[in-house]
């Protein structure tokens, strides 16, 4: 976790006292730090978490509308009309679990590689301490910055993506790590285990019919739009818990995957997409499993509707990522 946005002090006063003043914007951009998620107090140390919200405010590896470097202040900006009990899985998040809003990792605008790396060290002794990440983007690019840490942890991880692109392209302008590529790039790096990963919600126009074969080259299944939505919510989990079996999870949730109609604020719109009242049911029918740490990317804040649509939207995909994982402690009911 980056520290510039609880600063130590940066001197003492005469007398002794701690000074504090602006972190220094050549170290970390001026546009990171925060409003907190859904009022949970700002905390930076791991002491007594369990479930930590992190930022990760990067979108140099968007290839049409940038502003995803906006998405963790617009979903925190969104979140905080959240309140803890989910009535359909009948979970209090916030008396199960401890949680916490860590504050923005430390990104490189403008060099992905690097950035990718920062994500990784940041988010290890997250989970070295036990913590579940809940990771707010930023572009998809900075999945394999998480899934490095979650390798470099549990091993390969299986990966459950719902999202209108497969993102396992291989490079965007001769780029290698650009958001349409990060899971060829974690299947080259032995990051995921393909066969046990399910990757969902894949529409609209493509560059080619290749594009079509290349996520099962690589060894992932994928469910198509067009067949996702003539699944009910328990069919999907069932199909999410036989591919992934006993295999560690990670859950990735491109705000794409919904319609413009309901996420207009995005950087890479598909027509014809789920609606939120959907994605909430198929997140709802993976509740019991444990995943090791969840994303939401892609929104993008200066495409959003003056009423925040992608933003309340955004908000609500988190709530139902934080249930899940409240529902997974097995401490659930005991509130
Ligand atoms: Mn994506
Ligand atoms: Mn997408």
């Amino acid at each position: 976790m980056s520290s510039q946005d609880n600063p130590a002090p940066q001197d003492r006063q005469e007398g002794g006292g701690p000074r504090y003043g602006p972190s220094d914007p050549l170290l970390a951009p001026r546009y990171t730090g925060m409003r907190t998620f859904a009022r949970l107090p700002h905390v930076t140390t791991l002491e007594g978490v369990d479930l930590a919200i992190l930022g990760v405010p990067f979108d140099t590896g968007t290839s049409y509308r940038p502003g995803p470097r906006f998405g963790p202040e617009h979903v925190r900006a969104h979140s905080t009309l959240l309140r803890p009990y989910h009535p359909i899985l009948d979970v209090n998040v916030f008396e199960t679990l401890s949680c916490v809003d860590a504050g923005d990792v430390a990104i490189t605008p403008g060099n992905a590689a690097r950035t990718t790396q920062q994500i990784a060290d940041a988010l290890r002794p997250v989970l070295e301490a036990g913590v579940v990440p809940v990771v707010v983007g930023g572009d998809h690019t900075i999945a394999l910055g998480e899934l490095r840490a979650h390798a470099a942890v549990h091993g390969p991880v299986a990966l459950v993506l719902l999202d209108a692109h497969a993102d396992v392209w291989d490079r965007f302008y001769g780029e290698p790590i650009f958001h349409g590529t990060p899971f060829r790039r974690a299947v080259e790096e032995g990051l995921v285990l393909p066969e046990r990963s399910l990757l969902a919600g894949m529409r609209g126009s493509l560059y080619g019919r290749e594009d079509l074969g290349e996520p099962a080259e690589l060894g992932f299944q994928v469910i198509p739009h067009e067949e996702l939505v003539a699944l009910s919510p328990a069919e999907y989990g069932a199909r999410v818990r036989e591919r992934v079996g006993d295999a560690p999870a990670v859950l990735s949730f491109d705000i794409d995957v919904l319609d413009p109609a309901f996420a207009p604020g995005t950087g890479t719109p598909e027509a014809g997409g789920l609606t939120m009242r959907e994605a909430q049911g198929y997140l709802r029918s993976l509740a019991g499993m444990r995943f090791r740490g969840f994303d939401l990317v892609e929104v993008s804040a200066p495409y959003d509707t003056p009423g925040a649509t992608t933003g309340i939207a955004a908000a609500n995909v988190m709530f139902e990522l934080l249930a899940l994982a409240a529902v997974a402690s097995g401490r659930a009911g005991a509130a």
